[in-house]
């Protein structure tokens, strides 16, 4: 697909509102920040599991530190599975679901200690939860799963303070209440900014890459793509036993058309043909733009017969299409089926003489 005919839009979601886009970007975004992630991920668990020792202090009662202990160590452990979890995914769709599920799991352990504590003290806890709103905004996710992981903790924990703490300073309560609200408020615009920002970085470098490889007249694939593609297809030829062929052609007499239509005349006659091309090959074929009025096809799979099928079919059709803009249109095509003993300069060099034979020969025919 062209890029044009991308939907690069983003919704309110911070998403793209193309699905399949969507799944790609977050592949890509994730897929790149795994490295840094499961050491954030890891840290973020060592931190939890290290407030044992405020803990220690604070609490007399061994039986609330030992229940608070084996819940620090639930979430160490499980944060220890995701870290090597990540290591092994393949698929980085996926990973949305494992890290909000794992951002769930720890907001629900962390008021699970808030509500074993003997007499927590509210402003403590709201710090608490400021910190688990923050630590959440450091780990990559979906921007909708993120603000409902906020969401949850704050809701949560503003319903259960009145129940769990006793002696709660209505002006404390309600100062905490505001604070949290404002981190939740700022913590989700700055997690919306790089959702949007990153899919905005996306397209940039897309679109970059598009430009890099396409032909800026035809759309089609330029040279430096195409040696690219030859490269992998040969690769791809030899591991697998597998045969292609390989294309090149050129129009005959395009200086006189040039000279007699004008040079925009002979750039749309490059457009029609290229059109004409791209509608009746196969979606797997590669077809580009050598340089001037030249190009070249890669046909994989496909013999020397069938590519010679093929070539006078794109033959006749370019010779019996009336182009708008000037007189009758011929190319000259050098065919060349893929040896083993070949590589990307002797196939490609042995296809050029053919095609210099074919001008040589009057133009206007395929050689093989
Ligand atoms: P031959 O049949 O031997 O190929 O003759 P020719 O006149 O086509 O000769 P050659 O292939 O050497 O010349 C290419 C000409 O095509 C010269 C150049 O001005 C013109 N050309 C190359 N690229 C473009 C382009 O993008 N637009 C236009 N309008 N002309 C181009
Ligand atoms: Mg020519
Ligand atoms: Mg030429």
């Amino acid at each position: 697909m062209r890029f044009e005919e991308k939907d690069y839009s983003i919704s309110a979601l911070g998403e793209f509102n193309d699905k399949n886009l969507e799944r790609e970007f977050i592949a890509q975004y994730l897929g790149q920040n795994i490295k840094y992630m499961r050491p954030m991920i890891l840290f973020l668990g060592i931190l939890y599991w290290m407030f044992i020792i405020p803990d220690f202090f604070i609490i007399k009662n061994i039986e609330t530190i030992i229940s608070i202990l084996i819940n620090r160590t639930v979430f160490m452990m499980s944060t220890i599975v995701l870290y090597f979890a990540l290591k092994k995914v393949k698929d980085y769709t996926r990973i949305t679901y494992w890290i909000t599920i794992y951002e769930v799991w720890a907001v629900i352990l962390f008021l699970a200690i808030f509500t074993n504590y003997e007499s927590p003290d509210f402003l403590i806890q709201a710090f608490g939860v400021m910190i688990v709103i923050l630590g959440i905004s450091q780990v990559p996710n979906k921007w909708i799963n993120m603000v409902a992981a906020y969401f949850m903790i704050c809701i949560s924990f503003i319903i259960l303070s009145p129940g769990y703490i006793i002696d709660i300073k209505v002006s404390e309560y309600y100062a905490g209440v505001v604070y949290i609200f404002l981190v939740l408020v700022i913590t989700s615009m700055a997690s919306f900014k790089s959702n949007y920002y990153n899919r905005k970085q996306y397209i940039y470098s897309e679109e970059l890459l598009l430009l890099s490889n396409t032909d800026p007249l035809t759309g089609i694939f330029n040279r430096a793509k195409f040696n690219e593609e030859l490269e992998n297809l040969i690769n791809y030829s030899r591991r697998y036993k597998t045969n292609f062929s390989f294309v090149i052609f050129d129009f005959d007499n395009f200086k006189d058309i040039n000279d007699t239509f004008g040079h925009l005349a002979g750039d749309e006659v490059i457009k029609d043909t290229v059109d004409i091309i791209r509608n009746s090959i196969r979606k797997t074929d590669i077809f580009a733009r050598w340089g001037g009025e030249e190009f070249v096809l890669l046909l994989p799979n496909t013999d020397r017969e069938k590519a010679i099928e093929l070539t006078e079919r794109l033959k006749s059709l370019i010779t019996d299409n009336t182009f708008a803009s000037a007189a009758d249109i011929t190319c000259s095509f050098g065919l060349a089926t893929f040896e083993e003993n070949d590589n990307a300069d002797s196939l490609m060099s042995r296809a050029d003489r053919f095609l210099y034979t074919a001008k040589r020969e009057g133009k206007n025919r395929i050689v093989c």
